[in-house]
């Protein structure tokens, strides 16, 4: 018999985790396994804000896909998706087709920019390796020009992020720790230098418990962030972004806004036909879409409904790397000739955001955490998922373990 050809597309959480997961349980004679993925490595895109601010380097977060990957077991192809057509079951890349009997489309988010004039052509986003060295390289090139002009061109110093969700919270923590070494490095008063942070919701943090939004905002107004809250970003240029609060308009001169306030489906996935909401495929429970039996989703590109709010989940890592087990589990049944598929429900074990790296806040289970002991159970979940990852090799090479850093 013939074995089936299974083609994943994307190394990201939902993608890299499928391979992995079938990699463990599939022989080598039930099935060919493709990976397609643009970059010869994966990354933790949750640690893509310390790489943007300078604080990690991107070596860490970045994993080689062979080093993970069993070759023998699953067969890594380096080139980008262009298309998809699930009628003809192929995949264009920019180097060839590939063809399939079953298609997991993982190929992740990018940045929702909301039509905001200017935005998408000078606002950075955190969304890739490339992306955050180019964050990291522009911020420390604007500090050491800053020093070598006539004329003390604040611009340079004043850096807006864009959104005060996760990502923005996050990234403006990381740059509270990073900004006073910048300073050192290249002769700039800290005071100087503003880390703005500008969020058109009425709280940061939305949908985060009062207590730890107030814990968050207070420790990082303390190390210099400060907050517009309640404010619509209404343009940017190449030197200013402009915005809204209390029906007057201020305009803050910088040539540094990172947007980190919306995120979307890739596009392929809905320029290749499929129906999709702010480029999510909304999928059925055993994760397929509704209109192909062959095709699953995971990740980002994923759309899953909360039955309790009736409102679709957050797209997070937490939930890719859950749905992934769930697609390979699938995966498994058809390929050993099975039809009871398992539904796939997001078991959400709690939410940590870091503000910087020894504080954060979050919630376990039930229990609110503030400060350290956050920060630590921070690095307990990223090295948890290196450990299901790439083992415990893995997990000593890229792992976090100083818990006062
Ligand atoms: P991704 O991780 O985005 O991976 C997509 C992959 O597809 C990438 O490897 C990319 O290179 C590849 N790809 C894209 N286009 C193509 C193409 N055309 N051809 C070939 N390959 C392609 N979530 C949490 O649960 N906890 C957190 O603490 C958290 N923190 C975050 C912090 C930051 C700064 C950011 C940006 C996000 C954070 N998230 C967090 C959200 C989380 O990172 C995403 O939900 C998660 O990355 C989604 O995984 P994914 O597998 O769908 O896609």
């Amino acid at each position: 018999m013939k074995k089936p050809n299974i083609v994943i597309l994307g190394a990201g959480y939902g993608g890299m985790m499928t391979a992995v997961n079938l990699q463990k349980s599939l022989g080598v004679n039930e099935a060919h396994v493709t990976l397609v993925n643009k970059h010869s490595y994966h990354y933790q895109t949750t640690w893509l804000h310390e790489n943007a601010a300078g604080t990690l380097h991107h070596d860490r977060t970045r994993i080689k896909i062979n080093e993970v990957l069993n070759s023998g077991k699953v067969n890594f192809v380096q080139d980008t998706v262009v298309s998809i057509h699930p009628e003809e079951k192929k995949v264009k890349m920019a180097n060839g087709d590939i063809e399939y009997d079953y298609l997991v489309i993982g190929l992740g988010f990018e940045a929702e920019t909301f039509g905001i004039s200017g935005l998408k052509e000078h606002a950075f986003t955190i969304s890739s390796i490339n992306s955050a060295r180019l964050i990291r390289q522009h911020i420390e090139y604007n500090f050491a020009k800053y020093n070598n002009e006539r004329e003390k061109n604040q611009e340079r110093l004043n850096i807006v992020v864009g959104g005060a969700g996760f990502t923005g919270i996050e990234f403006v923590g990381e740059l509270a720790n990073r900004v006073p070494e910048l300073c050192k490095e290249y002769d700039i008063p800290r005071e100087q230098v503003r880390i703005i942070n500008v969020e058109a919701a009425p709280t940061a943090l939305p949908g985060f418990d009062p207590a730890l939004v107030e814990y968050a905002m207070n420790s990082l107004e303390a190390k210099g962030v400060e907050f517009k809250i309640g404010a619509m970003i209404k343009e940017v240029t190449p030197n200013s972004l402009v915005f809204e609060k209390d029906e007057q308009r201020e305009e803050i001169p910088t040539n540094t806004v990172v947007w980190a306030a919306g995120v979307r489906g890739n596009s392929i996935v809905e320029a290749s036909g499929f129906e999709t909401m702010r480029g999510r495929v909304k999928v059925r429970e055993d994760m397929r879409t509704n209109e192909y039996d062959d095709v699953f989703i995971v990740g980002d590109s994923a759309l899953i409904i909360n039955e309790e709010t009736d409102r679709p989940y957050p797209p997070t890592a937490q939930i890719a790397i859950q749905q992934a087990e769930n697609v390979a589990h699938n995966l498994k049944t058809l390929v050993r000739g099975g039809k009871d598929l398992e539904g796939f429900t997001p078991k959400i074990q709690g939410t940590v955001a870091s503000l910087g790296h020894d504080d954060a806040i979050g919630v376990v289970g039930s229990k609110k955490l503030f400060g350290w002991s956050a920060s630590v159970m921070k690095k307990v979940i990223d090295n948890r998922y290196l450990l299901k990852l790439g083992g415990f090799g893995l997990l000593m090479k890229k792992g976090k373990f100083n818990i006062f850093h």
